[in-house]
C-alpha cells in the first residue's frame, strides 16, 4: 500500500466560516436571540451536567414546535444555502487540488470537514461537492420527515473518532473501529493529515494529529486580536504547526504555508515509497 493520500481535516465554525452555521441558518430562521439561547444552553448544561450539543438538539426542536415550524431535511438545504464563508474558502479546494497535480503528481487528495454543527446543514452548503466527505451531527427524522431526536452527536472529543475513520478508512458510523489495523495497512496515516481548526474546540483533535507526527494549523479571522490571541496560545502550547489569518485566496499565507506543508509531506511519501 503506497499511503499516498495527503488528507486536508477542516473544523468548520470559525474555520471556513467566521461565525457558527446556526447563526446564519437556524437562529435567524427561529427568530432566536443568539447569546439568550445559548446561555440557556450554557445554564442546562451546567445546572443537569448535561451534554452541551445534546441539549442544543433538544431546545432546537423545543423552539421550533413552540412555532410550528418543522425541521426537515428540506428546512436545513434551504438555510445552508444563507452562509457566508471566509475569503477565499469557495475557490480554495479547487486551487489546493490543482497545486498537487501539478507539482505532486502522484500524490493524491482528500478534503474532509468534521463538525459538531449540523451534518444536514454541511450536506448541503456550496462547498459539499468538493469534500470528500463531512462528518457533523445528526438528527433522527421521523415518518413526516420531522427531526425529532439526535441520531449522531459529534462533541469535541467525538470528532478524534472521525480522524480514526479517515485514518483507517472506516468512514461509515456503522463501520466498527476498533479491531487492529497495522500501521501500514491504513489508507491515510496520521503523518499525511493536516488539519485545520481555529480555537480550543479544536484541542483534543490537534493533540491527537500532532501526537501521531501529523500537522495542525490554527486559523483566526482578520482584525481579531482576541482570536489571535487564541491561536498564538495554540502555538506556544506546540498544539499547531503555524496560525495565519483565515483568508484562503492563493495570494494568503495559509495557502502558501499549506502548500508548504504539502510539499514536505509529499517529499515523504516520494521518498519512502521510492515513488521517483
Ligand atoms: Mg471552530
Amino acid at each position: 500500500m503506497k499511503q499516498n493520500t495527503i488528507a486536508l481535516v477542516y473544523d468548520f465554525d470559525g474555520t471556513l466560516i467566521p461565525k457558527t452555521m446556526q447563526e446564519y441558518t437556524i437562529i435567524p430562521r427561529l427568530k432566536l436571540n443568539s447569546d439568550k439561547f445559548w446561555s440557556q444552553i450554557i445554564k442546562e448544561a451546567n445546572d443537569t451536567e448535561g451534554e452541551i450539543m445534546m441539549i442544543y438538539m433538544r431546545q432546537l426542536i423545543t423552539h421550533a414546535e413552540s412555532m410550528n415550524i418543522n425541521i426537515t431535511r428540506e428546512e436545513f438545504k434551504l438555510m445552508a444555502s444563507k452562509i457566508k464563508y471566509f475569503k477565499g474558502v469557495e475557490t480554495w479546494f479547487d486551487n489546493i487540488n490543482q497545486y498537487i497535480k501539478s507539482k505532486h503528481h502522484m500524490i493524491k487528495i482528500a478534503h474532509y470537514v468534521i463538525s459538531a454543527g449540523h451534518h444536514e446543514i454541511l450536506e448541503s452548503t456550496s462547498i459539499h461537492h468538493k469534500l470528500t466527505n463531512v462528518f457533523g451531527s445528526q438528527y433522527y427524522f421521523d415518518n413526516k420527515g420531522r427531526a425529532t431526536f439526535p441520531k449522531n452527536v459529534v462533541t469535541d472529543t467525538a470528532k478524534t473518532q472521525f480522524l480514526f475513520r479517515i485514518n483507517k478508512g472506516k468512514e461509515k458510523v456503522s463501520d466498527s473501529i476498533n479491531s487492529h489495523m497495522p500501521e501500514d495497512k491504513r489508507p491515510i496515516p496520521f503523518e499525511n493529515m493536516i488539519y485545520i481548526g481555529d480555537g480550543l474546540t479544536d484541542v483534543p483533535s490537534m493533540a491527537l494529529i500532532k501526537k501521531q507526527n501529523g500537522h495542525a494549523v490554527s486559523v483566526y479571522p482578520k482584525n481579531s486580536k482576541e482570536q489571535k490571541k487564541v491561536s498564538a496560545d495554540l502555538l506556544s502550547a506546540k498544539r499547531v504547526d503555524f496560525i495565519a489569518e483565515a483568508n484562503y485566496t492563493k495570494s494568503s499565507i495559509l495557502y502558501k504555508r499549506i502548500c508548504l506543508l504539502i510539499d514536505m509531506i509529499s517529499a515523504r511519501i516520494k521518498y519512502t515509497n521510492e515513488l521517483i
